[in-house]
């Protein structure tokens, strides 16, 4: 193998890791006129988030959905699908098509806006110089002056788990599966394990999902949990908390077993591990490492670990590089799980208003009662608000079921703007929409509310600004 050792011009910046931290964070810095190299060593541009993490797992959750027909079987029972026989060609094919568009999407971007890519593992020489080891065999040298690292993470695989790839499989390696299973075993439930358990759960496989911890998803709002739970339970989903798994290994053609800590075993055809990623440590602020040219965004900080989140961390970190203003993203984000059916939430749950002891109401609305979900034949999903006694501010909003990761952001916008209940009272929304949860669930907590006159509560928002103002 060839050792030649090229050295490049210098840039401005250099990121490394092309997924959605360091692509947004090298096109803000070229819109900022700064000459930009990204680094990424895998065949392509996108990170997890194009090759196997969020667009993947959407792709796939979107064919299941459509495949299976499950959005009409409110209407046509449990029996209905769309195809009969779905393969795991079927899957793959839509897979293929949308990933091909994003990555031409990417590499479009990079073009007009004069971002150079260079394909290559890089490693740091010292503070300001990187090596990059191509694929050819040769070594490109470059230097910067700041750069930012959004190298993202990799499933984490236990010891005591058998890897082989077809059977018992990570993260990344279920976009790649050339069967369907019967019975699909998932391992952890985080938002990815919880996502992939109800996909296949929609497939009509029979899916156990073992989680060490007493429950599912810790920071959503326990109702929101329990009702996703209960519809889980409800299509056969076998829902085991408190579960360890102490071994998993091939045991024959398509056969996979379980130990667990409890002495038990369980049998299945496919086993999947899901874990949360992670870890480098940066000042929250202005993604500065311990290096203050140089920056981490993304997955690799870990918490939220989220593809919005990281774009986010990049714009900021690369703002800040080249001494730009760069507001700092409001308090509340929105979080969207796309597992069928979809939870997204904003702002406090109900369990951290009362930790707080803030006085509080809820304002809940089935989606079941507006129009729009009696034409969609939906029998499940509902979204809830919660709202300060004391100054009718709109403190967390949770939604769960058909389109609430879009829904949610009407939640967003008040939230953020400090809007009150009023806000929904007073305004008038397309009729029939599921966004009419959000007046029908405004009117349930309404009703609980101590009653005050709507110019009243305009008035208290004029007093809270001015008060606001004078500090
Ligand atoms: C199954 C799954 C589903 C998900 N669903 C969602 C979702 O619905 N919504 C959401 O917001 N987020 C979702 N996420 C999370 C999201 O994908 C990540 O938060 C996001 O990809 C992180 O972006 P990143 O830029 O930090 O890193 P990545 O996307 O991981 O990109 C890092 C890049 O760096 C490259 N790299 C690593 N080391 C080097 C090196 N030494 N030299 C050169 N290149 C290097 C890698 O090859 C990779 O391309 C999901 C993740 C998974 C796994």
């Amino acid at each position: 193998m060839s050792t030649t050792q090229q050295l490049c011009a210098p840039y401005d910046l250099i990121v490394i890791g092309s997924g959605p931290a360091g692509r947004r964070a090298a096109i803000q810095a070229a819109k900022l006129g700064h000459k930009v190299l990204v680094v990424e060593r895998g065949r392509r541009v996108g990170g997890v988030s194009v090759h196997t993490g969020t667009i993947p797992s959407k792709t796939l959750r979107e064919t299941v959905l459509n495949l299976s027909g499950w959005r009409e079987r409110g209407f046509y029972g449990r029996a209905y699908r769309a195809k009969a026989d779905i393969t795991a060609a079927d899957l793959r094919k839509r897979l293929a098509i949308t990933l091909d568009h994003e990555v031409e999407v990417l590499e479009h971007q990079f073009a007009r806006n004069n971002v150079e890519t260079l394909r290559g593992e890089a490693s740091f020489v010292d503070p300001n110089i990187i090596s990059v080891a191509c694929d050819d065999g040769e070594t490109a040298i470059c230097t910067a002056d700041r750069f930012i690292i959004a190298v993202g993470t990799k499933p984490y695989r236990p010891a005591h788990i058998f890897f082989d790839g077809k059977s018992i499989l990570d993260s990344d390696e279920i976009l790649d599966i050339s069967r369907i299973p019967r019975q699909l075993v998932v391992i952890g439930a985080s938002v990815i394990g919880v996502e992939y358990a109800s996909i296949f759960s929609a497939l009509d496989v029979k899916v156990t999902l073992l989680e060490p911890s007493a429950g599912l998803l810790p920071f959503v709002d326990r109702e929101l949990a329990d009702e996703f739970m209960h519809d889980l339970r409800d299509r056969g989903v076998n829902l085991r908390f408190g579960c360890k798994v102490v071994a998993a290994a091939v045991d024959g053609p398509e056969a996979c077993l379980l130990d667990l800590e409890d002495g038990r075993e369980l049998r299945a055809d496919m086993v999947l591990t899901s874990d949360e990623r992670g870890r480098l440590t940066v000042d929250k602020t202005t993604f500065q490492t311990a290096v203050e040219h140089i920056y981490a965004v993304g997955d690799i900080i870990g918490f939220p670990s989220l593809a919005s989140t990281s774009m986010e961390q990049g714009r900021i970190a690369a703002c800040h590089a080249f001494g730009e203003p760069a507001h700092a993203p409001p308090e509340f984000f929105p979080y969207g799980i796309y597992s069928v059916p979809e939870i997204s939430t904003i702002g406090m749950t109900e369990e951290q208003v009362r930790e707080r002891a803030i006085p509080y109401e809820c304002g809940v609305a089935r989606f079941r009662e507006t129009s729009r979900g009696q034409i969609m034949g939906l029998s499940s999903g509902f979204l809830k608000m919660i709202f300060s006694l004391e100054t009718r501010r709109l403190l967390g909003v949770h939604i769960v079921g058909e389109g609430a990761t879009e829904l949610i952001h009407i939640g967003q916008a008040v939230l953020n703007l400090e809007g009150t209940l009023d806000y929904f009272v007073e305004n008038t929304f397309n009729y029939p929409t599921l966004a009419e949860a959000y007046k029908v669930s405004a009117l349930d907590a309404w009703n609980r509310m101590p009653k005050q006159q709507p110019s009243a509560a305009r008035a208290v928002k004029v007093i809270e600004q001015a008060r606001r103002a004078v500090g």
